[in-house]
């Protein structure tokens, strides 16, 4: 088990989210880092990870079963985005989309 880490045996928000970047953030822009190849264009400025425009949605990086054991293939260099989604806010509160996907009561603080 990942007692510390829950999104190694969940994946939901991997798998349900339209998960949108800026071209800026994309391998073949300066600085940039997620693979253009796992994108679709959106528009001029804007993609999103390929699978979760779609539905049921589900991202391409995703690998494993959602709910029993998954891993971002691109974990380093997934878009910025995803880096900002986690169980817990930046200030220790619980992020509320998170733990609404998950079917889990936020802990009272
Ligand atoms: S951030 Fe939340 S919903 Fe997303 S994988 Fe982690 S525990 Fe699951
Ligand atoms: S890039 Fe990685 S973290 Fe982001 S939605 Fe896809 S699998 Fe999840």
């Amino acid at each position: 088990m990942s007692e510390g880490n829950p999104c190694l045996t969940c994946g939901a928000c991997c798998a349900h989210f339209r998960i949108v970047l800026h071209r800026e953030e994309l391998d073949v822009s300066p600085g940039g880092y997620v693979p253009l190849k796992l994108t679709h264009q959106l528009n001029e400025q804007a993609f999103c990870m390929q699978g979760t425009d779609v539905f049921p949605p589900r991202c391409i990086a995703l690998e494993g079963e959602v709910g029993q054991a998954v891993r971002c293939s691109i974990y380093a260099d997934r878009p910025q985005v995803c880096r900002e989604f986690n169980e817990y806010e930046l200030d220790g509160s619980p992020n509320p989309s998170c733990f609404k996907l998950r079917g889990i009561v936020p802990p009272q603080r």
